[in-house]
Formats: C-alpha cells, sequence, structure tokens
C-alpha cells in the first residue's frame, strides 16, 4: 500500500488537537483536523479517513452526536473517542454508540499509536467463505452485511461487534477470555496489558441485540473466571 493512511482530528483545544497532528505525522499518518461539532461532523461523512479521533466535549455538535452520525451512514468507519480520564459515563457512552475503542485524556503517545495501530489493523480484516452465524433457529447475523435477526426483529451490528461474534463462533469449544478478544478482535499484543473496558460494554451491547432477555444469556454466556463463550442455546 503507498498511500499514507488518513486520520482526522476532532478536537476543539489547539494545544492537544497540534500536539495530535504533530505525533500522527511523525508516526508517518496523514491528518486534517476540524475545531468544532459541525466541521468535525461534516468531514466525518466525508468517507476520506481511515480513521476518526473524536473529542467528547466540543462546541455545535458533540462528540457522540456525530459518533452517532457516523454510524447511522458507516458502520464500518473506525472510530477513537477522546474521552476524560475520570469520565466513566463518557467511555461507555462513546463505546455504545458504536465507537471501536477510546483513549483517555491525558493520554501518552505510546498508548494512542498503539490504539491507533491496533483499530487500522483489525479494519482491514477479509470477510469468511461463509457469512452467516446461526445461534438456534432464533438468530441469524450476516456478518458481510452486519445485519441479522432475532425472531422477527431486524439487528444492525457494527464490524467490531460482528468480530467479536465470529471469533467467538469459530471457537464453539471453549471459553474466550477477555484478553484473547481483545487480541484477536482489537489487536492489541498480549503483553500490552492494557486496560480497557471496550469488551465488555461490546459484549452488553450483543447481549441487548442478541438475546431475548440480556440479563439471563442464553447464546453469549459468561463462564465465570474465563470468559465468554457462544452456543446456540
Ligand atoms: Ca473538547
Amino acid at each position: 500500500m503507498s498511500r499514507k493512511l488518513r486520520i482526522l482530528v476532532v478536537e476543539d483545544e489547539a494545544a492537544i488537537r497540534t500536539g495530535l497532528v504533530d505525533v500522527l505525522v511523525y508516526h508517518g499518518y496523514e491528518a486534517d483536523t476540524a475545531a468544532d461539532g459541525p466541521a468535525g461532523l461534516d468531514k466525518a461523512l466525508s468517507g476520506k479517513f481511515d480513521l476518526i479521533l473524536l473529542d467528547v466535549m466540543l462546541p455545535g455538535v458533540d462528540g457522540f452526536a456525530i459518533c452517532d452520525r457516523i454510524r447511522a451512514e458507516d458502520r464500518e468507519q473506525p472510530i477513537i473517542m477522546l474521552t476524560a480520564k475520570t469520565s466513566d459515563e463518557d467511555i461507555i457512552r462513546g463505546l455504545s454508540l458504536g465507537a471501536d475503542d477510546y483513549v483517555s485524556k491525558p493520554f501518552s503517545v505510546a498508548q494512542l499509536m498503539l490504539r491507533i495501530g491496533a483499530v487500522l489493523r483489525r479494519s482491514r480484516i477479509a470477510v469468511e467463505q461463509d457469512n452467516h452465524i446461526r445461534l438456534g433457529d432464533n438468530v441469524e447475523v450476516d456478518t458481510r452485511n452486519l445485519s441479522g435477526r432475532r425472531g422477527g426483529q431486524a439487528l444492525s451490528f457494527t464490524r467490531r461487534e460482528v468480530e467479536v461474534l465470529r471469533y467467538l463462533s469459530i471457537n464453539p469449544e471453549r471459553p474466550v477470555s477477555r484478553d484473547e478478544l481483545l487480541n484477536k478482535v482489537w489487536g492489541y499484543a498480549r503483553n500490552q496489558d492494557i486496560e480497557t473496558r471496550t469488551v465488555d460494554i461490546h459484549i452488553a451491547k450483543l447481549r441487548r441485540k442478541i438475546e431475548t432477555d440480556p440479563s439471563r444469556p442464553r447464546h453469549l454466556v459468561t463462564v465465570r473466571g474465563a470468559g465468554y463463550r457462544l452456543q446456540a442455546d
């Protein structure tokens, strides 16, 4: 691949925005910026970026609304939210709206580059041969179209959610740990010891979609102390 990967930085604080651009360019990416919500939304919807770094608190339109709008149009667009370190609600909300991952401010450059690299790597996963995951006769997921159904209800998924399901579905005989999912689906090396609730929140989102009763999962089950397992019933 010859062209540089393009990253959009949506951040209203000039010092952080400039710092991010410097770091991205230094690491070989092409960077573009938006300093407020409306400009960020405009550029984000242009489809020209391999990844969007999206601040939460923005003038005009906030990062959550932008994330929501992007997902409504493009479920594949990689998005990393920039959240305040102390704000659990921001992290949970961003991931619930379909962000691929988050980085808490203030962040280290190493941590940021790690997450960017991982999200970009995983976004280029090829689509497999059999495009369907079936769980009993109630739930079906089309991994190519990111769609599915539970009973008569239509479902839609993000790319990342489908990758979680697919990874679990090709390992039906054993529980898969959170670390393994971070490694295989998000692309983090195992020894990187990333502290992230990304996996848990994605599991919770998936349960709300594929489970009749998300509080008593029958398909995406927790194996205590071991991880998660996907089963037909
Ligand atoms: Ca801000």
